[in-house]
Formats: C-alpha cells, structure tokens, sequence
C-alpha cells in the first residue's frame, strides 16, 4: 500500500449549532479500501461531501497531496463518486449518458465502451435509463464514476437501495474494482459489505470516530457473518448452490466457486454442509 492518498485534520461541520462532523482525523492509503460505518446520522455523508467539495468544512482535508479547499478542481478530477441517490435522465440511453459523462469529464469518448464492458452494461447500452433494474443502474453509476480512470472511488451506500441478489452482485462487481492504484472510501451499514470490501474500517457515531478496525475485527464484535468462498467440481456450482440454500446457508455460485455467508463462528458447519449435500469441498478462502 501506498503513501497517503486522503488525509483529513481536525475536520469539523456545523449547521448552526449542531456539530455534523466533531474533529475527525482520516487517512486513506493508495490502493486501500475504507469503509465509514455507523448508524444514520452518524456523519458518514457528511465526510464524503466534505471531500468533494460539495459541503464547507472546517479543518483540512489533503487529497493526493493537494490542500481540498485551495484545488477544489484538481481534487475533484482525482475522485470517482457514486453518490446515494442515483440522478439519471430515465429517457437516455445508457450509453448516451456515458458519452455525456465523459464529455463533461473531459475523458476520451473511445473508452466509454470498455468501461461499459467492465462493468457488465455492454449489452443493455442501448436502452432508456428508465427500463433498467436498481442493479444494473447502480453499475452504470459505478461506470461512470470510474470514466477517466480516477484515483480514488468514493462510493455512498452503494447497495442500500437494492435487493438482495443485486446486492450481491455489486458487491462482487466492487470486490472485482479493488486495486493496488484505486483507494475506495464507501459508506456503508451493511456489515456484509464491508467484510468483502474494505481493507479497513472507520467507526462513527454522532460525528466523532469510535474505533478503527479490521472488517473482522468488526464482525466479531457485533458476532455476525463472514464470506467463504468454496471451490467444488465445476460443473456442480449452480446445483450446489441450491442444495445449499435448501439447507438454510446462503449461497451463491459465481465464476469459480460458490459464495456462501455464514456467521463468523461456524464457518465449519458450511463446509461440511458441501460435503454432506454430496458435492467435496476441493479448496475455500475465506473472503472475510
Ligand atoms: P450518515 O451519512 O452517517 O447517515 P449524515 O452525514 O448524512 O449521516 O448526517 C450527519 C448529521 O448531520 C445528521 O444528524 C444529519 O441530520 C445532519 N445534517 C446533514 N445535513 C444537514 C443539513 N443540511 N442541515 C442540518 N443538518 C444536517
């Protein structure tokens, strides 16, 4: 991991008299990824519009070595944000409003296509905005955030509007983005989220930071679920899946394996679960 790539000092919001953001301290690596956790209210939003520039702030924010406030332009150029309620003209098409974004970004049209691509659109770039699931807009979102190739990802709660299954695939989608040159600050509280996606974890309540931690620090203090990622027979992935879920685990097959969630304390019992439903366990990682 690289040097700093967002470091806030003493970063305070007030409306009026109340105190949004109470003196909080950050600092994000190159290549990390962060997750801001903490019930409503607890300032997460906040931090992210300060960052962007969209909120006055006192204190200081640095991003990529640049002072926030003085290069408001230069900073917002590093940051691909995908905010919380997604503003999309439902009448445009997808790849109409990548073309736009990309305009408006002063990126190169020519990779509008394969940022579609990455982001699995391709094959719905030619209909309205409009006529798409949560899912797919929330990955047209998350494409254009990363038109130009930015440094940094800010994303605000990116799956808090989907179902379960677009869920999923988000986050497998975001787990797929990490790299050693993206830093990723996502807001989030959905503990299963973070645990696949944050390499770190920062703990808000009522404006202030209570905790930094590990994601598995984190579920083992609020006792809850980690991902294992279990390779079986490749053939069997979908079926296996299912003899799964029929046995009470969640799970779900992706390209290699089957994902399953599963309280941190009994990761055993899934495991002998595949085995048990006739499909052996040939490798796991646990994801988190
Ligand atoms: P989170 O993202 O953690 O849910 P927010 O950053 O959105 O929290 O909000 C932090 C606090 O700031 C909340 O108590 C919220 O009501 C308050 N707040 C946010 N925006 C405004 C505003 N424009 N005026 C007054 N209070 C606000």
């Amino acid at each position: 991991m690289g040097g700093a790539m967002i470091v806030t000092r003493g970063l305070t919001k007030r409306y009026g008299d109340f105190v949004a953001l109470d003196s909080v301290d950050l600092r994000v690596s190159t290549g990390e990824s962060v997750a801001l956790w903490g019930p409503n209210g607890a300032g997460k939003t906040t931090v992210v519009r300060c960052i962007l520039g969209l909120s006055s702030y006192d204190g200081q924010i640095e991003v990529a070595g640049m002072d926030a406030a003085c290069q408001p332009k230069r900073v917002r150029s590093l940051i691909g944000h995908v905010p919380q309620e997604l503003a999309f003209y439902n009448d445009q098409t997808v790849i109409e409003a990548a073309d736009f974004s990309a305009r408006l970004k002063r990126v190169d049209t020519d990779t509008v296509e394969a940022t579609l691509e990455l982001v699995g659109v391709t094959s719905h770039a030619y209909k309205p905005i409009g006529s798409l699931s949560g899912g797919l807009k929330q990955r047209l979102a998350i494409g254009l955030a990363l038109l130009g190739n930015p440094p940094i990802l800010l994303l605000d709660e990116p799956t808090s509007n989907l179902d379960a299954g677009s869920r999923e695939s988000v986050v497998s989608l975001l787990h797929d983005l990490k790299s050693p040159e993206r830093s990723m600050v996502l807001t989030s509280h959905h503990i299963e989220e973070i645990g696949l996606l944050a390499d770190r974890v920062i703990v808000f309540e009522t404006g202030r930071v209570v905790l930094e931690c590990g994601p598995h620090e984190l579920s083992e203090r609020m006792g809850l679920r980690s991902w294992l990622h279990v390779r079986i027979s490749a053939g069997t992935l979908d079926e296996a899946a299912l003899a799964l879920s029929a046995r009470g685990i969640r799970a779900w097959p992706n390209r290699q394996g089957v994902l399953v969630e599963v309280p941190s304390q009994r990761k055993g019992d899934a495991l002998r679960a595949f085995d048990d439903a006739g499909y052996p366990v040939v490798d796991f990682e646990v994801w988190r």
